[in-house]
């Protein structure tokens, strides 16, 4: 069944989101480190402004939904995304979840069934909370769920993120996506953890297997069902996308055109890698990216536009809605 999608500007049917970008970040930031080291690079007006100057050059390249991954973790603030998404046209769809890739905040560690402080677990509580309430006290409901796994594997903190997740989505609808390790093959685990959890894994998006080399890997994700995430157009420093375009390709010959979602996972700001670094490292890691260089070399290299309209348009709307 196919669910409306709540924005930061109210709900959205399927037919109303458009071109959708489904994982990028607009401020990505330490609200601890904010306090007690502040960076030089933030300036929140001005990032504020950064962001509505970039949101509404996608809306001119026409982009209508943007999905803002940014959850616990990697310093999600609702209130001041909602400033964004009130002076711009395009659709700002926010997020649940924890970007905790092996251990949990100390909170968490403390707080939870069978715990110091027992009671039931406050991370299926957030997200329950994030999708059908909104987001601390706000009316911002959430559109997705994330959650990672990376190196470290699928500790018992991760785990019970997942389980959250899970939870949250078997009672919500609400999909869920990934940071996964695409080097190390880190999508196999962690479908086989949503599998037995009860997740539907069409209603997952293994991100950043566009980091991905390994064909037969990647089939394998796409044939138990999940979106493969090439969501990382411009992230030159983890791999080239001379290689996502090449995979891309691949998939595509191979009949995976349904499979696959585009995006940056690009931000206005981010602490951990700040806007200088990135002027001088990855020059072309930013949400303009895919529009201006990615999707016109796709196009060079035979895929025509019906197939573009599928990978950025169809796709992101399964993915958000669960329908057609
Ligand atoms: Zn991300």
């Amino acid at each position: 069944m196919a669910r409306s999608v709540p924005t930061f500007t109210g709900q959205v049917d399927g037919d109303g989101l458009g071109v959708t970008l489904i994982h990028e970040h607009i401020f990505v930031t330490d609200p601890e480190l904010d306090v007690n080291m502040p960076h030089p690079e933030w300036d929140e007006q001005a990032c504020i402004e950064r962001a509505v100057q970039t949101l509404s050059s996608l809306y001119e390249r026409g982009v209508r939904t943007v999905v803002d991954l940014t959850v616990i973790g990697l310093g999600r603030d609702v209130r001041r995304v909602a400033e964004v998404a009130a002076r711009v046209p395009v659709q700002i769809v926010a997020a649940t979840g924890c970007y905790a890739s092996s251990v949990l905040p100390p909170f968490f560690c403390l707080n939870g069934p069978g715990l110091v402080v027992d009671g039931p677990d406050p991370l299926i509580d957030l997200f329950i909370g994030d999708i059908t309430r909104g987001i601390a006290r706000t009316q911002v409901r959430a559109g997705m769920i994330k959650i990672a796994s990376d190196g470290a594997g699928l500790t018992p903190d991760v785990e019970r993120v997942f389980g959250a997740a899970a939870a949250a989505h078997l009672r919500t609808g609400v999909p869920i996506t990934t940071h996964s390790d695409a080097a190390a093959r880190g999508g196999t685990a962690q479908q086989d953890a949503l599998a037995r959890l009860g997740v539907p894994l069409d209603r997952v998006v293994i991100g950043h297997s566009g980091d991905s080399l390994d064909l037969s890997y990647l089939r394998a994700l796409a044939d138990r069902g999940s979106y493969l995430g090439f969501d990382r157009f411009g992230m030159e420093h983890v791999g080239r996308d001379a290689d996502r375009i090449r995979m891309l390709i691949a998939l595509l010959d191979a009949g995976y055109v349904d499979r696959l979602v585009l995006s940056h996972d690009a931000a206005v700001f981010s602490r951990v890698t700040p806007p200088s670094w990135r002027k001088e490292h990855v020059p072309n890691w930013h949400m303009t990216h895919l529009f201006d260089t990615v999707l016109p070399q796709l196009r060079a290299a035979g895929v025509d536009d019906a197939t573009l309209h599928r990978l950025m348009v169809v796709n992101p709307r399964r993915v958000l809605t669960g329908g057609a």
